[in-house]
């Protein structure tokens, strides 16, 4: 495939040739090289979608939303070719490379649909014409993580392009081909050159050139919360707008009247998702002591007969970590805990498939957890489930909350009363009650409190790139 930049109607290599190389989480192969831009490289970018701009502000929603409809068609049409592009950059077994693809596409429709739906309104103001009207921020920018690098990308791209705006794309330095392809496919679909640009490369250069350029208006991010308030601190001086989906740290509570096979059913949809480098996974499994003992034992029994291997192959159910930092961070979490006082029920080791890199630690269960731990505080970001019995509600949710994150969290009940208490009480944007998988494209997506703010999905992630603006007439 072309890995160059996309800009405007050009596929431009880094100006200084320098190259960047794409690896094989898996077995450490060559996959390919991309450009290693710098500012110059963003500022042609940024003029591309400042120039495409003019236009695609003008165009209807309506006809912006067909635009949007054939990308939809087209993603699902070479989903085979993007998944095996994903998998090999990524790592992700096949089957879950085809649902991120199918993921991703269906932001488009829902974000086409909320960009014609989201109308002008009228204020009623005695001897007055006030309307109230929504216009595209204008430029803006989409930089993306590597662990969902189509769906992230589509989160972003999906309700700018719906509100009217462009967007420059800095993918994440280990798997910028997928977004490469996203791009190139959209414009293939009839996306006009400029809205979607890409540029790749190392961030530092690339993220300060976009927080330097004025014309850009806003970036949307998803990364951790590190760079994000890197990036709110960079972005103070143009009074940058921003979406930041951050960090979490995700608690799961399994209640005493939790049915269990429910209970693992979501413990294991949640957790082992993309070997555990899932911002929304559990990082923390609270559950009542009549049902700990059981729920550990099943827990480990289901976690220890997942498939390691290479994504490509049949029968995989987790593919390896996305480099060595991310491995060691879980043997140092394993260790940290085990010096604490954990246990483990299962797991703690690799699993070294034959021929492959050594980046598959094995799915690893962990007693008699708690909060001094650094699993208990600090993202572990693979397939690690710290457990910890509790004996009252009261108590579940406190310990569920002491985090400064708050993306996503978990709970496993039918009791209404307990439902309520966890709408209202449970510190996290995303929760779901007996659904390990509560995040769809029409409904909102994103964190309180350390885990960021701004919401994607729905007509929720359109009204995100779009700015109010009042116009009060006397008749
Ligand atoms: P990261 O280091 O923050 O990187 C994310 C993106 O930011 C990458 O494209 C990265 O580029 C770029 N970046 C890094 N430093 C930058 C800078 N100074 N200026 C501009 N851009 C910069 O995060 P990660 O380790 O790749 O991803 C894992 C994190 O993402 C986890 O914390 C996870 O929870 C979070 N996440 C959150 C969500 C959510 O929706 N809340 C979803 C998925 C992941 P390079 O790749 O080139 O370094």
């Amino acid at each position: 495939m072309n890995t160059a930049n996309i800009v405007g109607n050009d596929r431009i290599p880094a100006i200084e040739g320098r190259e960047l190389q794409v690896l094989d989480p898996a077995t450490d192969e060559l996959v390919a090289t991309v450009p290693d831009s710098g500012p110059e490289e963003t500022r042609r970018a940024i003029d591309a979608a400042a120039s495409a701009f003019e236009q695609w502000r003008l165009v209807p929603p309506s006809e912006r939303a067909e635009v949007l409809l054939t990308f939809a068609d087209a993603l699902k049409t070479d989903r085979e070719r993007l998944a095996s592009i994903l998998t090999r950059e990524q790592g992700k077994p096949l089957a879950e490379s085809r649902a991120e693809i199918d993921y991703a596409a269906s932001f488009l429709p829902v974000a086409a649909e909320a960009g014609v739906e989201i109308l002008e309104e009228r204020v009623d103001i005695p001897g007055k014409d006030v309307r109230v009207l929504q216009r595209p921020v204008g430029v803006t920018a989409a930089i993306t993580p590597w662990n969902f690098p189509i769906a992230m990308l589509a989160k972003k791209t999906a309700p700018a392009m719906a509100a009217g705006c462009v967007q420059v794309i800095k993918p994440a330095e280990q798997t910028p081909l997928s977004g490469i392809a996203f791009v190139e496919l959209g414009l293939e679909a009839g996306i006009p050159p400029g809205v979607l640009n890409v540029v790749t490369g190392t961030p530092g250069p690339i993220g300060d050139a976009l927080l330097a350029d004025s014309r850009v208006r806003k970036i949307s991010f998803t990364g951790s919360t590190e760079v994000g308030r890197h990036l709110m601190r960079g972005g103070a001086e143009n009074l940058l707008r921003l979406s930041l989906e951050l960090g979490g740290h995700a608690p799961m509570i399994v209640f005493e009247d939790a049915d269990l096979d429910r209970a693992i059913e979501v413990a294991m949809k949640a957790k082992f998702r993309n070997a555990g480098q899932t911002c929304i996974s559990p990082n923390r499994f609270l559950v009542h002591h009549r049902l700990h003992d059981a729920f550990v034992e099943r827990l480990a029994d289901a976690a220890s007969n997942l498939v390691s291997g290479r994504g490509d192959r049949d029968g995989v159910d987790l593919g390896p970590l996305i480099d060595d930092v991310a491995v060691a961070k879980v043997f140092d979490h394993i260790d940290d805990a085990l010096a604490r006082g954990a246990e483990i029920a299962s797991g703690g080791g690799r699993r070294n498939p034959p021929g492959l890199t050594d980046r598959f630690p094995e799915p690893t269960v962990l007693l008699n957890t708690g909060p001094g731990m650094r699993c208990w505080h600090e993202e572990t970001f693979g397939p690690v489930c710290p457990v910890r019995s509790f004996t009252d509600d009261e108590e579940a949710i406190e310990l569920a909350n002491r985090s400064d994150h708050g993306l996503a969290g978990y709970a496993v009940t039918d009791d209404p009363v307990r439902i309520e208490r966890i709408a209202r009480d449970l510190q996290a944007g995303i929760i779901g009650v007996n659904d390990g998988a509560p995040a769809v494209a029409s409904v909102p997506f994103g964190g309180i409190r350390h885990s960021g703010f701004g919401r994607e999905g729905g007509r929720w992630g359109v009204l995100e790139h779009l700015e109010t603006i009042t116009v009060s007439r006397i008749p």
